[in-house]
């Protein structure tokens, strides 16, 4: 575990914002993956995943608090979380502001319809190159077209691992583009969800937030982040 954290970028929120809009004024092409320990845990067992982490030209952050706290009980400096919400609405902020092409794939119809009006109303400048919910049949075709349309930025909400798996398979087909997985961001931003309360992103209890909000997410929860910490611990 302990290799793989230490991959993980370390700089704050605003030092991998500013890398993040320095790279797409470049089309340097950017493949964001958020780490929580179900990402991490996933690695232990799916080659894919395992390969996309240690490929270091892809740049993964910091997504859940319990990263930060195994990287720093393991000796690792990673000073604060980067969740993949924040990224995603920077780069929906930013897109607007300097006119990018954009694609959004994944999350249900009704929430893809609720992202174009935020995007018609609150991030007017962005150039919408196409949508597609995320329960089609051929995702894969999905990539193919999006391909096509050489866009500026993907993101992909499909939920871990197969958001970040679909994009990693199609990565070296783009020249240019900022790809990033969001699981639920377009639940919450087109207004179908509610993210937990400021007090508690503060406190750093988002994720027992999620839990009493959708109880389902406990056993999802159990196996993935008390075993990692245990892990952590262990290895510690
Ligand atoms: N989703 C989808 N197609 C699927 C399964 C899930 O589009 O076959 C969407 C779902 O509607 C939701 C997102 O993927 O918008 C996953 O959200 P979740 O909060 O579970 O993400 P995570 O916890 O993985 O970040």
């Amino acid at each position: 575990m302990k290799e793989l954290i230490d991959k993980i970028y370390k700089g704050t929120n605003k030092e991998f914002l500013k890398l993040l809009d320095k790279r797409i004024t470049k089309d340097e092409k950017t493949f964001i993956i958020t780490a929580n320990p179900e990402t991490l845990t996933y690695a232990q067992t799916d080659k894919e995943i395992n390969k996309m982490l240690n490929d270091s030209s892809n740049i993964i952050i910091p997504d859940g608090i319990a990263i930060v706290k195994a990287a720093n009980m393991l000796g690792i400096n990673i000073k604060e979380r980067i969740t993949g919400f924040d990224v995603c609405e920077h780069l929906l902020k930013y897109a607007s502001n300097n006119k990018k092409k954009v694609y959004l794939f994944g999350s249900k119809q009704d929430v893809i319809n609720g992202m174009k009006n935020v995007i018609s109303s609150k991030y007017k400048g962005i150039d919408l190159v196409g949508t597609e919910n995320g329960y089609v049949k051929d995702k894969d075709k999905v990539f193919e077209n999006i391909i096509k349309l050489k866009p500026d930025i993907v993101m992909v909400a499909l939920g871990i691992p197969n958001q970040e798996k679909l994009i990693y398979k199609y990565l070296n087909k783009f020249k240019k583009g900022v790809f990033i997985g969001v699981g639920g961001s377009f639940d919450v931003i087109s207004g179908s969800k509610k993210r937990a309360p400021k007090l508690f992103i503060k406190l750093n209890l988002e994720w027992l937030y999620r839990i009493v909000t959708e109880p389902k997410r406990l056993k999802r929860f159990y196996n993935n982040n008390i075993k990692f910490m245990l892990k952590v611990k262990k290895e510690k």
